[in-house]
């Protein structure tokens, strides 16, 4: 066989070709997917721009990939049926670890992803092997769900599992630094478990601007407010029950300790630059104020689940996320929209 696929595959940093590429054969015990749609996400910008220490180029990424079974060469019953469509979350889990074993798989200590271990999503094609096919949270679209919305699935996951380890819930103060596709995700999230007031910080007006349309109580411009002060100021100097930082920016981490109420939860969402992770934080506050900094990453797969469910019910409000949607052959036109900070979140359709 000699079928090939259009793809975009990454040479190196700054460096991404859209091509013609062999297409993957269904592997054994496993399932070949076509792509329906694929996120365009943060991390993939990095890797775009910088490279990436688990990334081998040439290589194809996109991680927040939806598609529908082709092929299916899993033996015995299973329920992959043919036609069926898939949300396919990247985290690979070993299924062997203390933590796989203890059932908080988010912890594992040996997971892997596609876009990294195995080719990801900004082809055609993908080829699903048994491992994924038994370690991941790879599952069928709920009920009425659109495959370029549930794209969202991925990053609304560990939104959720962020939010869960915080216990963000009824009439809490929540204030999410931020207004990038992430920080709009935790908005929406936070309404959907009742939080009191959502107060959306950022650096940029652009998209400040554009997160208005999901109706925050509050937004403050972080590049020309004392933002710490503003917070205080809006909750009669109690200071937010809960801050997200939805950014790599060190400095917001010291502010989120100085605006948290006493009790408060901190939620370390987003990494910092790995030369610069060592903020200043007066860990008196956090001491004093009896303050909790939580941190997370990825997720299990409940919180998969949970976050279909959310976007098929259309509680989460993704069309006013999802900025553009784009053919695989705009990829460079939709890379440099999403760097010059023009899109909200690009999904691109292979
Ligand atoms: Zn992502
Ligand atoms: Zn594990």
């Amino acid at each position: 066989m000699n079928d090939t696929m259009h793809a975009v595959r990454v040479y190196g940093p700054g460096d991404y070709r859209y091509e013609e590429i062999p297409k993957p054969e269904c592997p054994d015990g496993g399932l070949l997917v076509r792509v329906a749609a694929c996120g365009l996400c943060g991390s993939d910008l990095r890797t775009l721009r910088y490279g990436h220490r688990k990334v081998h180029f040439p290589w194809v990424i996109g991680h927040e990939i939806t598609g529908r079974i082709v092929e299916n060469r899993i033996r015995g019953e299973n329920p992959w049926d043919e036609g069926l469509y898939l949300s396919v979350p990247p985290v690979v889990y070993c299924g062997t670890c203390e933590f796989c074993r203890k059932g908080v798989p988010e912890l594992c200590l040996n997971y892997k992803e596609i876009a990294q271990a195995w080719p990801g999503g900004f082809a055609e094609y993908i080829a699903l092997p048994p491992e994924i096919i038994q370690n991941s949270a790879i599952q069928p679209l709920p009920e009425g769900s659109d495959p370029e919305i549930s794209t969202l699935a991925e990053p609304l996951s560990s939104c959720i599992n962020a939010m869960e380890k915080g216990n963000v819930g009824r009439g809490d103060t929540v204030v999410i630094m931020g207004a990038g596709p992430i920080g709009a995700l935790h908005l929406e999230l936070a309404r959907t478990r009742d939080a009191g007031k959502v107060i959306i910080a950022d650096i940029s007006e652009n998209r400040l601007d554009t997160i208005r349309n999901l109706q925050p109580d509050a937004v403050i411009n972080a590049a020309r407010k004392n933002i710490v002060k503003e917070v205080r100021e809006m909750t009669e100097g109690a200071g937010a029950d809960v801050i997200i930082t939805a950014n790599p920016v060190p400095e917001t981490q010291v502010q989120a300790v100085e605006m948290a109420k006493k009790g408060g939860r901190i939620l370390l969402f987003g990494g910092l630059p790995k030369n610069n992770s060592k903020p200043g934080i007066d860990t008196n506050l956090v001491h004093y104020n009896a303050l909790h900094l939580i941190g997370t990453t990825i997720f299990a797969p409940r919180h998969h689940q949970e976050a279909l469910k959310l976007l098929a019910s259309g509680e989460i409000h993704a069309r006013k996320i999802i900025s553009h949607t784009l053919p695989l052959t705009d990829f460079d036109k939709g890379v440099k929209l999403a760097l010059e900070g023009k899109a909200r979140k690009v999904v691109f359709k292979p």
